[in-house]
């Protein structure tokens, strides 16, 4: 048959079809006052899609580079941080606080699984001046208690900041930012957003610049004030990502549209959304004998599933790839050949859902797996219509 090509990494995701013809049209300068209102109205939008009254920066970058300016501006070389790790990305935050001279303790939970509050609670002292954590772990697909941590990290007393990397948590995972006292939490255009890769954000708590004023790690691109006094002029520092900036202001509009011209409501769906297709996923891969490699806290951004005896999930993502052109992500690093994983973050509706599990139904079955055609399919149809009549 025909083949289309389709995305389901966690990152990037599925482009938005008005999102794409907005980048496509712009030519606007940057200093202008054409290009101010823009940058305003989407940095006001996004408070919404984020769900904060904090500052939000909007930086050119992957993801990474606004995680490394949460190192560099909220640290000072020697200082003690608590890194919470799980994943590729927990990994990461640990290589960039070690980079930057901190001194990490880690708390570590094996890929899969998430931590132990009680071990949080014991690692948390009053010398620990930020702690870092992801929202959901987009290498084992698990997520991570956010509130619960948040709740450890308040109640302890002292003014340890929190930073989230909610990279594919916003727009997948309900977060109270400001109810929770979360200092800084980061996300990245390519994942929920629907547009392409090439703009970091994040969301700066009042304790949070505060700390800044005394941090003593070097920063320049990344530093946060600079960017915020830029911010409060309608403009960025730098030359911004322009036309990413068209296009995120057309994927809020579809946001907005989503929860009927309110974005706070449209957030809430795109989550539902997001939800919902993780759980028909997760119905119909165990409906076909496959287990989830993070079956205790599955996130609904992205689903990780265990290979079955005997195949490499290689040889599953390159099925998909070959006879439906469809692309699924294979496990990160030691995971490789373990897992693959199905992104459910951003645009995805039931199509695409119930599409990609029909396509493993055959991707298992031409591989000499014995599958029932229709198994996945009628578990996930299930969740579908349960999830209709309960609404
Ligand atoms: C995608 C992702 C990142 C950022 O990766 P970049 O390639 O730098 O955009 C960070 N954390 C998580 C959890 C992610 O999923």
């Amino acid at each position: 048959m025909l083949l289309k090509n389709r995305l389901f990494t966690p990152g990037p995701t599925p482009l938005l079809p008005s999102a794409q013809t907005a980048m496509a049209a712009f030519t606007m300068h940057h200093r202008t006052a054409e290009f101010r209102a823009l940058f305003s109205r989407v940095i006001a939008d996004m408070k919404e899609f984020i769900g904060t009254n904090n500052d939000v920066l909007i930086l050119a970058a992957s993801g990474t580079g606004v995680m490394e300016g949460a190192v560099t501006n909220l640290t000072s070389p020697g200082d003690k941080v608590l890194v919470l790790t799980a994943g590729k990305f927990g990994e990461r935050w640990r290589d960039l606080a070690k980079t930057f001279g901190c001194a990490v303790e880690l708390i570590s939970a094996p890929y899969g699984q998430t931590f132990s509050l009680d071990e949080i609670r014991a690692k948390l002292t009053p010398d620990v001046r930020v702690v870092y954590v992801q929202a959901t772990e987009t290498s084992t697909g698990a997520r991570h208690d956010v509130q619960g941590i948040a709740k450890l990290v308040r109640g302890a007393g002292s003014d340890t900041l929190l930073v989230v990397d909610a990279i594919t948590g916003l727009g997948t995972t309900h977060l109270d930012v400001d109810g929770w006292g979360i200092d800084v939490i980061i996300g990245g255009s390519q994942k929920a957003l629907m547009i392409p890769p090439g703009l970091a954000y994040c969301a700066v708590s009042e304790r949070a610049w505060q700390r800044m004023e005394t941090t003593k790690t070097p920063r320049y691109y990344f530093d946060f004030r600079r960017e915020r006094k830029a911010a409060a002029k309608g403009e960025s520092a730098y030359t911004p990502a322009t036309s990413l900036f068209a296009a995120l202001g057309a994927a809020l509009d579809f946001i907005r549209q989503m929860g009927a011209g309110d974005l706070v409501d449209g957030r809430k769906a795109l989550i539902d959304n997001a939800e919902l297709a993780a759980e028909m996923t997760r119905a119909g891969v165990q409906a076909l004998g496959l287990k989830l490699f993070a079956p205790t806290a599955p996130a609904s951004a992205v689903t990780a599933v265990l290979a079955p005896e005997g195949i490499d999930s290689s040889a599953i993502v390159k099925g998909f790839r070959e006879k439906f052109s469809a692309v699924v992500a294979n496990g990160q690093g030691e995971m490789k050949g373990q897992l693959f994983r199905i992104a459910h973050l951003g645009y995805y509706d039931y199509l695409d859902t119930v599409g990609l599990l029909a396509a493993l139904e055959q991707v298992l079955s031409a591989m000499g797996r014995s599958v029932e055609f229709g198994t996945a399919v009628r578990a996930a149809q299930q969740v579908y219509a349960r999830n209709a009549t309960s609404r």
